[in-house]
């Protein structure tokens, strides 16, 4: 409950076989939770549709089931958050809630874009979860677009060079599960 998970989908419920462009060991590997116990920040890329949401909870799911704390949030919500905590000055109270689970997800980079005040403020919890305090993150935009969502080709870099120090990328290249059912019916080619 504490995790605030969009929905609660275990791994087992994941379907490898519609996505053969993910690495079913490397998952499995990341199941057994030691990147936490590492620091490792995962980073799920892919189009919509192809499963990033749903692995994000299934390795949190995992997470919980090994005794961490987990929180997850939309990254658009994390920086509604954050920006509003500055505005009434109690970003410090914030920044805590956001780096003392041990593990926290963040979800959905580059579907919205962020402003200048954003992407400092995100970039201020990426540098305090430096090198403690592992993540999960997904978005649907390539590592070089990050200039473009976070508006600002330095800050995304900085934001970059500590997230992806200690990191393994799931790079998901497929077709969307969404239409999964679509396709067998033969509704769309
Ligand atoms: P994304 O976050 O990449 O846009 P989601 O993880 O939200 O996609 O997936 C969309 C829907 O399809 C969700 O209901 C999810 O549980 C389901 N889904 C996606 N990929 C798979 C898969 N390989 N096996 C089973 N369900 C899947
Ligand atoms: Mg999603």
């Amino acid at each position: 409950a504490m995790a605030r998970f969009p929905f609660v989908k275990p791994l087992e419920t994941f379907d490898f076989g519609y996505q053969p462009s993910i690495d079913k060991k490397q998952v499995a590997n990341l199941a057994t939770c030691h990147f936490i116990e590492h620091g490792d920040n995962v980073i799920i890329l892919g189009p919509p549709g192809v499963g990033k949401t749903h692995l994000a909870v299934s390795l949190g799911l995992k997470a919980i089931e090994a005794g961490y704390r987990v929180l997850f949030t939309s990254a658009a919500n994390l920086i509604a958050q954050l920006t509003k905590a500055y505005a009434e000055g109690k970003l410090d109270d914030k920044l805590k809630v956001f780096t003392t689970p041990r593990l926290l997800i963040i979800d959905e980079i580059g579907y919205l874009p962020i402003d200048r005040q954003g992407a400092n403020l995100f970039f201020q919890l990426i540098s305090r979860r430096y090198e403690r305090g592992p993540m999960i993150l997904t978005s649907n935009q390539s590592f070089g677009a990050w200039g473009e969502v976070f508006g600002d080709r330095v800050i995304a870099t900085a934001i970059l060079d500590r997230l992806l120090h200690h990191a393994v990328t799931l790079n998901i290249r497929g077709n969307s599960y969404r239409l999964k059912e679509k396709l067998k019916a033969g509704l769309v080619r």
